[in-house]
């Protein structure tokens, strides 16, 4: 073949190219109004039986020279590539996508501001046990600067044997406590129909990993004013994390926090794999508060200062850390949570000005 019937058919092949680009350029911009008309209808994006009456259609009429099996291939991908589109045209309407609410979302414990330039310390023992137990910490965190008490009231135990937590009472002691130190708490709910009473005990409720897709409860959540922490799932993915906070917010409650724990990986040197990269995503990703719990995450005593250093080092606009005034004898968490000598020590190595 000549040097000028080659430059010829290349030339021919740029301006194919350049039709094909003009042509998938349509395509794709058709795919996205189909996109918002089925986000109005409520119908998934992802239609395998449309798919497959293009695809036959298709093969039906193709000529050559490509065969079937390479048209297919090649008409998947397009379609890959447009519900992409349509998909992450979607996470963009999510209310708590940054893309559609730009600014940092400060939930307001009281006068803790949450999401603010200054990243919070959340501490307390992992349950509540009794008056004695909560007042001792409330009283050494209250010396110690630190403003919000956390408390589990309601326990999701792995083994229906183990403590199950002291229920509404134990959120009478947290509320009791509270008010004689000045201090805000947390406690986890896991019932919805005891979200709104929650609401008269304490300052957030916290929605535990075990429930994070536990719909009812988060609708129940997202229909009361009390802000939420919810936590990640023992395996969920970001995009699933944010969808379950989505729940709540698109129900009217605006003042939720995220917060990672940790998940399930095959490490075995942690309790959890502590995923820190989950922390500048979610910050991008999202407006909404981000914490990391550093004591579900490792499990570990001897990494929980690091481990919060590089959260908030990582954009974490707090940490949550278990205290118990005798670890030993705690009716829950007894291997991870830190005595009150312990406590300080984290506390100047992290540095944190609570
Ligand atoms: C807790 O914070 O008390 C707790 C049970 O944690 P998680 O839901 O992250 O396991
Ligand atoms: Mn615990």
């Amino acid at each position: 073949m000549s040097n000028g019937k080659l430059e010829e058919l290349r030339g021919q092949l740029d301006s194919v190219n350049q039709q094909l680009l003009e042509l998938l350029s349509e395509r794709g911009r058709i795919a996205q109004q189909i996109g918002q008309e089925k986000e109005k209808q409520g119908v998934p994006k992802y239609d395998p039986v449309r798919e497959k009456e293009m695809l036959d259609e298709l093969v039906a009429q193709n000529k050559g020279p490509f065969d079937n099996e390479t048209i297919r291939h090649l008409f998947k991908q397009m379609f890959q590539a447009s519900l992409k589109l349509q998909q992450s045209d979607h996470v963009k309407h999510l209310l708590v996508s940054r893309k559609r609410h730009k600014e940092d979302t400060i939930v307001s414990v009281g006068d803790v501001a949450v999401g603010g330039k200054k990243p919070i310390l959340v501490a307390g023992p992992c349950s509540v046990e009794s008056y004695e137990q909560v007042r001792k910490t409330a009283a050494m965190l209250k010396a110690s600067g630190v403003t919000v008490l956390r408390g589990g009231a309601f326990k999701p135990r792995t083994s229906p044997y183990d403590f199950q937590g002291l229920g509404i009472e134990g959120l009478q002691i947290l509320k009791e406590v509270a008010d004689e130190f000045g201090l805000k708490t947390i406690s986890e709910i896991v019932d919805p129909a005891h979200v709104e009473l929650a609401g008269q005990y304490i300052d957030v409720i916290q929605i535990g990993a075990r429930n994070m897709q536990n719909f009812e409860l988060l609708k129940a959540a997202g229909d009361v004013k009390t802000p939420i922490l919810l936590k990640r799932g023992l395996a969920a993915t970001i995009d699933e994390f944010l969808h379950s906070a989505e729940y709540i917010v698109s129900r009217g409650n605006t003042q939720v926090m995220l917060i990672e724990r940790g998940i399930r990986t095959y490490e075995k040197a942690t309790r959890n794999t502590l995923d820190i990269s989950a922390v500048p995503i979610l910050k991008l990703e999202s407006h909404l508060p981000v914490l990391v719990d550093v004591t579900h995450s490792t499990g570990r005593k001897d990494i929980m200062a690091p481990c919060a250093k590089a959260a908030i080092a990582a954009g974490a606009d707090g940490v949550m850390v278990e205290v118990h005034p005798d670890p030993a004898t705690a009716l829950s968490d007894a291997a991870q949570q830190m005595n009150f000598d312990e406590f300080r020590k984290f506390l100047e190595e992290v540095g944190l000005s609570v």
